[in-house]
């Protein structure tokens, strides 16, 4: 369909709503229309995690733990060590979102950040289940839509990365109570690794770290056979740095790259425009990604 426009973005009535921020509707609706033409099996999802899944705020009021914020509600956690992971997080933290410090050096105090985090999680007991039953509280707290999706993308064999360089123990243990943790989905976080004993011995190896967090993380991995000739890809985010998570993929063709904004939108609004192709302001449900898997499936199946 070279040359030959299919839809324009005013017949999209989703994405002409309010909330949502597109910088420059020519090249969305341009990609829009190539996924549809490229159609479900040239398709990949990659998507973050924390606050990206997971809704950014409860209409109750209550707060969403990150993956590393439910593992510190186990029960079974030191207190030397919960005290010890603040004072890291009040150190390292205003690093990581600092916008005038240049990358090269933000990564080497995030791979100290999480090396040090890593040497933390070091000779306790820690069993799998308490992850479980916090996991349990917050099965709940994903976006609404996000069941359906994750149905759909099972049923049309679409892959679906998770990315988080939170911890992936505590990712997949929502995802499992959610019952979305279906064979198509891979998550690639940090996972903790456990002795012989059954006590903990810190994280797996092939750190995550905010900076690192694109798919060359999976090279010589199974998945990267099975998703490197999938060129056409949705990635979602709620974070600045999650937009270069497609960035591994060789020759990837078309990546619609879709961010939740949540926090002060009004300040951050310019910077996710020309980050994301998409901005959706205070959205917590899937319908624009689930909006956009439904055109392209309709087009798959016609
Ligand atoms: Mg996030």
């Amino acid at each position: 369909m070279v040359g030959q426009r299919r839809f324009q973005l005013g017949d999209v009535a989703i994405l002409n709503r309010d909330h949502v921020k597109i910088r420059d509707p020519g090249k969305v609706e341009h990609m829009l229309n190539e996924l549809v033409a490229g159609g479900i099996g040239k398709l990949q999802v990659v998507t973050d995690f924390d606050y990206t899944i997971t809704k950014q705020r409860l209409e109750n009021g209550e707060k969403i733990l990150t993956s590393f914020g439910m593992f510190n509600e186990c029960k079974s956690l030191p207190e030397y060590v919960l005290e010890e992971t603040k004072r890291l997080f009040h150190k390292y933290r205003p690093i990581e979102i600092d916008p005038h410090m240049p990358l090269d050096e933000k990564v080497v105090y995030m791979i100290e950040w999480w090396s040090k985090t890593g040497d933390l999680l070091k000779g306790f007991p820690l069993p799998q289940e308490e992850i479980a039953e916090v996991a349990k509280r917050f099965k709940d707290g994903l976006r609404d839509g996000t069941h359906q999706m994750f149905f759909d993308l099972n049923q049309l064999e679409v892959p679906c990365l998770v990315f988080s360089a939170g911890l992936g123990d505590s990712v997949v243990s929502v995802l499992r109570q959610a019952n979305v943790m279906y064979p198509n989905v891979k998550v690639i976080s940090n996972f903790l690794q456990y002795s012989s004993d059954g006590t903990l011995n810190g994280l797996q190896d092939k750190m995550i770290h905010t900076f690192n967090k694109n798919e060359t993380a999976l090279k010589g991995t199974e998945y990267y056979d099975l998703v490197h000739d999938r060129d056409h890809v949705i990635v979602m985010g709620d974070s600045l740095g999650d937009a270069g998570m497609a960035d591994g993929i060789p020759s990837s063709s078309y990546v619609l790259k879709i961010g939740f904004l949540f926090d002060h939108p009004e300040q951050n609004l310019p910077r996710y425009m020309e980050t994301f192709d998409i901005v959706l302001i205070d959205d917590q449900t899937m319908d624009v990604p689930r909006a956009i898997l439904e055109m392209i499936k309709n087009k798959s199946h016609q």
